[in-house]
This record gives C-alpha cells, structure tokens and sequence, in this order.
C-alpha cells in the first residue's frame, strides 16, 4: 500500500468515472507508474447541460476498488452529505485513504468549513480544493482559511489547486495559470499546491505545454509540490474533457520525464 504522500505528489486518471472497464484500465495503468492518487469524479459540474457523472451508487463500488487496489481515490464532492456518503460507502470503517475536492465552481464557504471539519476529525482524508474561476488571490488565502482555520483541518492534508482564471487570453488556453500567487500562496500558507495543466490547457498540446512551464517554475525557492492530469485509457470514449485528457503513451513520453526532473528542480529552486 502507497500510503505516506511523497513529493512530487501526483494525481492522475480519467476526468470521471464511466464504467468498471475504464476503472479497472486506469487501475492498470496507474499501477505499472509510481502514482499514490487516482482520480476520477462521480458527479461532474457541467458548463452546458449533458450527462453530469455516473452518480454515487454506481461511483461508490468503483472507488472502493481503486482503494482494493492500494491507490488513493480521489473524487469531486459538490456538498457534504455526499462527501460523508461517499467516505462511508469507500472507506466505511477500513485503514486507507481518500481524497476529496471541491471544484472550481464550488465557493460556498460554509461547505469549505464543513469539509475542512470533516477532515479534521478523520485523518484518513486528504481535502483539495481548486480556486475560483475569477482571478482573486485573497480570495484563494479565503478558501484555505475556510477549511483550515474554520474547519480545522491539517493544513499538510490540504492539496491547493491551481487551475487557472476563466479570462479571454491569447494563448489559446481554456483558463489562464496564476504560477506566481501560487506559489506565493505555497510559500505562505503551509499548504502544498499542486497544479492542474488540464484544466489550464484545454487541448492535448497546451496541457503538455503548461506543465512543462508550471512545473519547471521555481519562485523564491518555491516549485509545485505536484500535478493534477487527466489521463483517458481511451479517449475516444471520454464522456467529459475529451479534448484535454491524456493518452497513458503521451502522459509516459511528455508528463513523466518532468516529474523524473523534480529532485533536481527542488535542489535548483534557489532563484
Ligand atoms: C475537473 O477537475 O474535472 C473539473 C471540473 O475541474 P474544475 O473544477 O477546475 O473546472
Ligand atoms: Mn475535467
């Protein structure tokens, strides 16, 4: 069992959960790797209407086999009665861990509070949130408070985000990277903050160009402690992102000399 989470710390696989086929594929493939966390949503915001996640009951089972298989799931919570549903139906009364994460869309900071509470009082939790689509560094500093201050959570259970702005850019990005409050917020908040190239890029060729960028950036000694990537076993049958999600090939050829680097870049963030 990969249990303590060590550095860089990655979380890679599918968008959402679809079927115990492309689990059990991801399983596979995040096995072969040196990869502690798999994602995989059940419930999925949505920008236009259209299939919204495979819901709990069927998305439970699929979490708990990830964690038979001794990784970390990781799944999006929309509130917190869900997130206790799912933490009862995948961890019940078991050893192991799971994470958590509240999206982007998702700034109600009472639940922020609620989840941060939950953690709290069960050290089997990892809690992530992303930041908020607008570009507001306070208001990231808020969302960490609300979890760690109000809530109580272990600031070192709490992976922070960074998935970018929703802003007009032309670089062609679905959202726009803010590396230097990220890292700034690192610096400062005790947390560790991770980046999501994914949902930054939008397309196949920018996510593998923002993690190049993102996760080679050094700040006052600062790097990302690791990266949230969409990996697709089979992308032609993705039912979210399809555009964004990996092939395991080009997560192997692009993704993971990066992360082969990241001794050497932690011995050189001294900029
Ligand atoms: C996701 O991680 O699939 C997702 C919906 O991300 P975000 O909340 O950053 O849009
Ligand atoms: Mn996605």
């Amino acid at each position: 069992m990969k249990e303590a989470l060590s550095k860089p710390i990655i979380i890679a696989g599918p968008c959402a959960a679809e079927s115990t086929e492309q689990i059990n594929a991801s399983i596979q493939q995040i096995n072969k790797r040196n990869i502690q966390i798999m994602r995989a949503s059940l419930v999925k915001p949505r920008t236009k209407h259209g299939w919204d996640g495979i819901g709990l009951e069927e998305g439970i089972p699929m979490l708990k086999r990830i964690k038979n298989a001794g990784i970390i799931p990781a799944t999006e919570v929309l509130d917190i009665d869900e997130a206790k549903q799912i933490v009862d139906g995948v961890l019940g009364n078991e050893d192991g861990k799971m994470m958590l994460w509240a999206g982007s869309r998702n700034q109600n900071h009472r639940f922020q509070r609620d989840l941060g509470s939950l953690a709290a009082h069960d050290s089997r939790l990892i809690i992530g949130a992303k930041n908020q689509p607008w570009r507001s560094e306070d208001h990231m500093r808020g969302i960490i408070s609300h979890i760690a201050d109000a809530g109580g959570a272990d600031r070192e259970n709490i992976l922070f985000i960074m998935r970018g702005y929703s802003e007009l850019n032309d670089q062609g990005f679905r959202n726009v990277p803010d590396y230097e409050a990220a890292l700034q917020i690192k610096k400062d908040e005790g947390v560790n903050v991770l980046l999501d190239p994914s949902h930054i890029g939008g397309t196949r060729d920018k996510v593998i160009k923002v993690a190049k960028e993102g996760l080679t950036l050094a700040r006052n000694g600062v790097i990302f402690d690791g990266a949230m990537i969409e990996v697709h076993p089979n992308i032609e049958d993705a039912k979210t992102d399809q555009k964004q999600q990996l092939t395991w090939k080009e997560y192997d050829e692009y993704i993971l000399p990066i992360f082969e680097k990241g001794e050497e870049l932690s011995s050189n963030a001294a900029d």
